[in-house]
Formats: C-alpha cells, sequence, structure tokens
C-alpha cells in the first residue's frame, strides 16, 4: 500500500497500471505531459478508487521534464499526516516516498532511421532510455536506504529484435533491468522488466504505423499490466506477458540472427517502428 510514480499514465498499458495499482490501495504520482488527462484521471483515482493522486505533468524528452521527476523521486523524509478520513490528498501523496518506480512512457518513432527525422531519434532515446536511466538513479538509493522498493521497467518483444532504433533501446532497457536486478541482490529491492508483443493501446495510432497484423496477435493492456505487476510481487526479473509471446521469445532467443534480421526486417519496413 505505498506510493507508485508511473511514467505515460494518460493512456494504454501506463493507465491499466495505474487502475490496477490503484485497487490495490497504492497512492499514485501521475506522469506524462498531458496536463488535462492527468488531472481528469487524478480525480477519478480519487473519486472512484478511493486513492490519492499527485499530478507531475513532465515531457521526458527533456532534461527539464526528467529533473523535475527526478527531484520527486529523490523525496525520502517526512511522510506527512494523512487525512483524518478519506483518500490522501494530492499534497499529501506529494510528501510521500515512491515504493514503485514504474518507467512505461515510450512511443514508436514511426519513420526509418535512414533519412528520418534525428530530432524524433534524440526526443525516442531520451524517453526511452535517458529518462529510465536517471529516474531509476534517483530514487533507487533512497528504496535501498528504507529497505524496500521496486523498479518496474516496460521494454518490448522487440527488444529481442532487430526493429530500428526502437528495438535498440528496448534491448537496453532490457539489460539494464537485468544489471539492476543482480547489483540490488540483498537490499530488499527489485528491479523487474517486462516485454509486451503487440498490445492494443494509442502506441500505434500514434506513430501512425499501419496495422498490419490480425487480430489474434493482439494482447490487451488489462492482460499485460496484471502480468507485470504479479512480476512485481514475485520479485521476478524479466517478464513476457502471454504463453504466446512467450513462445515467440523464446524462437526468438533460439533462432539465428540473420534469421531474427531477415524476419524483424521485413516486419519493420511495413510497420516503421
Ligand atoms: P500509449 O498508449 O501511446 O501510451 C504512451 C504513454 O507515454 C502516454 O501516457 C504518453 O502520454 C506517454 N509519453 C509519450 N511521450 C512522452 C514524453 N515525451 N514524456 C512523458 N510521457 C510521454 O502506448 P503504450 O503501448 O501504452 O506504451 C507504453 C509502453 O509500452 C511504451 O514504453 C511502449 O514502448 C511499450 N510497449 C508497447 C507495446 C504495444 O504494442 N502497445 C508493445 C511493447 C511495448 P502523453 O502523450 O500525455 O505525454
Amino acid at each position: 500500500m505505498g506510493t507508485a510514480l508511473v511514467t505515460g499514465a494518460t493512456s494504454g498499458i501506463g493507465l491499466e497500471l495505474v487502475w490496477q495499482l490503484a485497487a490495490a490501495r497504492h497512492d499514485l504520482v501521475l506522469v506524462a505531459r498531458d496536463h488535462q488527462r492527468l488531472a481528469v484521471l487524478a480525480e477519478d483515482l480519487y473519486q472512484v478508487a478511493g486513492v490519492g493522486a499527485q499530478v507531475l505533468p513532465a515531457d521526458l524528452s527533456t532534461a527539464q521534464g526528467r529533473q523535475k521527476v527526478a527531484q520527486r523521486l529523490l523525496r525520502t523524509g517526512a511522510t506527512g499526516a494523512r487525512s483524518a478520513r478519506g483518500p490522501r490528498t494530492a499534497q499529501e501523496v506529494a510528501r510521500r516516498p515512491v515504493d514503485l518506480l514504474v518507467n512505461n512512457a515510450g512511443f514508436g518513432l514511426g519513420q526509418a532511421f535512414v533519412g528520418g527525422d534525428v530530432d524524433r531519434e534524440r526526443r525516442a532515446l531520451e524517453v526511452m532510455v535517458g529518462a529510465v536511466m536517471e529516474l531509476s538513479h534517483a530514487a533507487l538509493p533512497g528504496m535501498v536506504e528504507r529497505g524496500h522498493g521496486a523498479v518496474l521497467n516496460i521494454a518490448s518483444l522487440a527488444s529481442l529484435t532487430a526493429m530500428g532504433t526502437y528495438a535498440a533501446h528496448k534491448a537496453w532497457v532490457r539489460t539494464f533491468t537485468e544489471g539492476l536486478a543482480t547489483e540490488l541482490k540483498g537490499t530488499g529491492v527489485s528491479a523487474t522488466v517486462v516485454c509486451p508483443g503487440l498490445t492494443r493501446t494509442e502506441f500505434h495510432e500514434r506513430a501512425h504505423m499501419e496495422d498490419v497484423w490480425p487480430s489474434l496477435v493482439w494482447t490487451d493492456s488489462q492482460e499485460v499490466a496484471r502480468q507485470a505487476l504479479d512480476a512485481v510481487r514475485r520479485g521476478q526479473v524479466i517478464c513476457t506477458p502471454t504463453l504466446r509471446y512467450q513462445a515467440a521469445a523464446a524462437l526468438l532467443r533460439l533462432s539465428p540472427r540473420w534469421l531474427v534480421r531477415r524476419v524483424a526486417g521485413h516486419a519493420s519496413s511495413a510497420t516503421r517502428y
């Protein structure tokens, strides 16, 4: 029943994680760019789920946005008094240390690297790699000092492929989390990486990707969030939601890389991750 900070809280997997964490009585710190959506979500969480939520709008592709969230994560001190009755207020949540950091914000580039927009490449790198590193760096010393806490990073099954810079960023997240999990052994703090396959969210629409996949390959975000939080509770390091994508991950690990490149190359030229 601690406090969880979720980046990319306004839609898709992040939004589902927020509601499932609220159902498990966690207070929330909500991070994304869309202030209006965050404010409506915080009010709904308070009214419907009876948990407190702090709204923390930030663009994680900017140094200023990442610093703002990092500053919030550095809070280790007084937990502050609770209201006599009812959920914590946003101000009360804002004074509490974060027990679970969820690095979820991300987006598909929707372009080839060669000839693509280099600013979009930079923003993707900052949101999906820079922010994951900086926010984990800010959150972990306090968690270790308190002797409990967890980091949950959302990577992708694409981390096992060769689908453009997106796959490279997600491979970084996966390897980074495995390294963290090893470093954190015995501290009471855990690190988990989730590698979802295709999941119905706003992701593909935002990146203007063609929907070339049959309906049966899609997972829903509720299932991804449920399996991700179960993995955190078990202290599991790598989690690939759904049996179908666990089989795909096993196949990708066993296949020769030339074959992975050939298949991934075909897929990424159709979809432009
Ligand atoms: P989504 O519905 O598009 O949600 C993305 C979230 O990230 C939104 O809340 C968005 O909020 C936030 N975000 C994007 N850019 C941001 C920025 N610069 N600063 C702060 N927040 C930002 O997509 P999703 O599928 O849920 O994606 C969540 C994670 O799952 C991503 O890391 C993605 O790579 C990963 N994933 C997705 C799939 C899939 O098939 N959907 C598969 C594997 C992995 P604002 O627009 O309000 O900022």
